[in-house]
Formats: C-alpha cells, structure tokens, sequence
C-alpha cells in the first residue's frame, strides 16, 4: 500500500497508515486505498486527491454556499484584529475555549493511547496537546486552508478535508468525538447530524460538544421566542450596521440545549453531563457583570450560558 511510486506522487506527503485506515469513502462508505493518483474508494471505485499530506474527500454534490460561507468565516474567524474594542470579547472566547478543553482533559482516559475526532475543527491546535500525549487526533474540516495552516503551524499529523454531512470516516473507530460551535450551522439536520456523531464512536466512546444555546441569558428573547425569520433579519440588520468583523452566516442558528440533550437520549447516548462556563463571549464587559450576579447559580452557568458544552456516552 506504500509503494514508493504512490508516494511520490502524493504531492508533498504520504498519509499515515494509521490515518488511512480510519477513512471512508464519502458516496459509499467503503474503506479508501493509495493508487497512482491519490485514493480509490475500494466500493465505489471513486477517486480521491491528496494535497500536501491531506485527503481531500469532499463529495462532489457539496453545498457550495456553504462551502464559500464557511470559507469566508473561517478566515474571519481566524483574522480578527485585536481592535481595542474586540478586546473584551476576544478574551473571552478564548477563556470558553479553555473551559472546553478543560472538560476534555477531565474524562479522557490518559492510557492507553485513544482516537479522537474534531469534527469542523477550523483553526484549533488543541490536537498538540493530545498528540504529544501518544493519540491519535483527526482534524476534519471542510475549509482545506485551515487544515493546511494546522499541518504547518501545528504540526497536525492527521487532518482530513471532508464534509460534516457526508462525514468520511469509519464507523465505530473513535473513542472521542468532539464537536465545537458547529451544530447550529446544520441546525435543520440536527438528528441525522448527531446520529452521524454516534456512529463514529466505539460503544462506550464519549462525545464532547460545545454550542451556542438559544437558552444563554441575553439570546434566550431572541432565540427562544422570536420568529427564525425575524431573529435572521434583525440579526443581519445589527452586524451591517455594526460593520462586524464576524457576520453569522444565514443558516446558522443557535441551538436548544434542552431539544439536544433529548435528542442525545433518543440516540442512544447516556450520561448526559452539561459542565459550567464562566466565559460570555458576545456581550459587553457591563452585560457581563450582570451575568457574573447571576451566574453564582451553576445552573446558569451550565444551561443559560452563551454556549452549553456536555459530554454524553454511547451506550
Ligand atoms: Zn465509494
């Protein structure tokens, strides 16, 4: 499967035996191999390229408005100025992030070494950390500049350029699913969605997710009780006229913590576990003090939260 003309070929990097094995072909689900040119798909016989170490396994029939939408967030996300009045903001996503990475740390089993996934990873070099540890950590995105930027910046051994819809890897194979401020963004497909989670995971692997929550204290008006379409409008409204740095997509909407810890139980899932945050990314610095008064309460801290983050075990 290595033989030295498929590698020269693989234009400026073989992948990992290791990641190989955990691909699946997106159309069919079968299991990939080298060939000459890139991968085969061993069902379908569909062929895939490899670019600088990376398979690029994004289905044909992608959605291409979400592609060029998530393309452009992407690079919003990761070209943010540190404008004075970003900030406050700034910090404090940065603060959520490490909630969440330390609510990882605090159930993953160290020993023996365990596969994770991040599914729509973007920018996140938290798979250092891990791989340093002996893991095996996949990065899957649809934004293939992300994942090259991941390769060089981190060092990120396994990244994967695939669609969250047609995810393309192997059932059963992971011990650790993670999942960060993703879900809204198919937030019309949340139970096939999730479902797909699932079936990446071994039985017993846990799957760590993080959202923004229609229930978090100052979106809860918004998302909770007013209509899509008007939340939509007015939200487009405000960052025009805010000239924001970050403009949500138009599909994006946040999701209700409470309809998915549900759906998790109607999945399968057990030990369903919301953990605290501290940080609220998208307020002002007086909005947050308010939200530090009320947020003495862990439940606050858990469900009314600008995201929910969870851990939920498959059965
Ligand atoms: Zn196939």
């Amino acid at each position: 499967m290595h033989g030295a003309v498929s590698l020269a070929r693989l234009d400026g990097g073989q992948i990992r035996s290791d990641l190989l094995e955990l691909l699946a072909c997106p159309k069919c689900r079968a299991a990939l191999m080298e060939d000459a040119d890139g991968l085969r798909c061993t069902g379908c016989a569909a062929t895939y390229d490899v670019k600088q170490g990376i398979p690029v396994l994004v289905p044909d029939d992608v959605n291409t408005v979400h592609l060029e939408e998530e393309h452009n967030l992407a690079l919003m996300m990761k070209s943010r100025e540190q404008l004075p009045e970003e900030r406050f903001n700034l910090g404090q996503w940065s603060l959520s992030k490490r909630e969440f990475w330390a609510m990882v740390r605090s159930v993953v089993n160290d020993s023996p070494p365990k596969r994770f996934v991040n599914i729509g990873c973007g920018f996140d070099p938290s798979c250092a950390e891990f791989e340093r540890l002996g893991h095996t950590f996949v990065n899957l995105d649809l934004v293939f500049d992300m994942l090259a930027q991941l390769r060089s910046d981190c060092g990120a051994a396994s990244c994967v350029n695939g669609d969250v819809n047609r995810i393309p890897l192997k059932a059963g194979a992971f011990d650790y699913v993670v999942s960060i401020d993703l879900i809204h963004h198919e937030c019309e497909r949340l139970p096939e969605l999730l479902g797909s989670f699932r079936d990446l995971l071994k039985p017993k692997g846990i799957l760590f997710l993080e959202d923004p929550n229609a229930w978090g204290l100052f979106q809860m008006a918004k998302s909770i009780f007013m209509p899509r379409f008007a939340y939509r409008s007015l939200r487009s409204a405000y960052h025009t006229l805010k000239r924001s740095t970050h403009r949500p997509a138009d599909y994006e909407f946040p999701t209700n913590v409470w309809r998915v810890m549900a759906l998790l139980r109607e999945l399968g899932f057990e030990n369903i576990r919301c953990y605290p945050h501290t940080a609220y990314p998208t307020v002002s610095e007086r909005s947050y003090r308010m939200y530090r008064s009320l947020s003495g309460s862990e439940f606050v801290r858990k469900y009314h939260n600008y995201h929910y983050m969870l851990s939920a075990v498959r059965a």
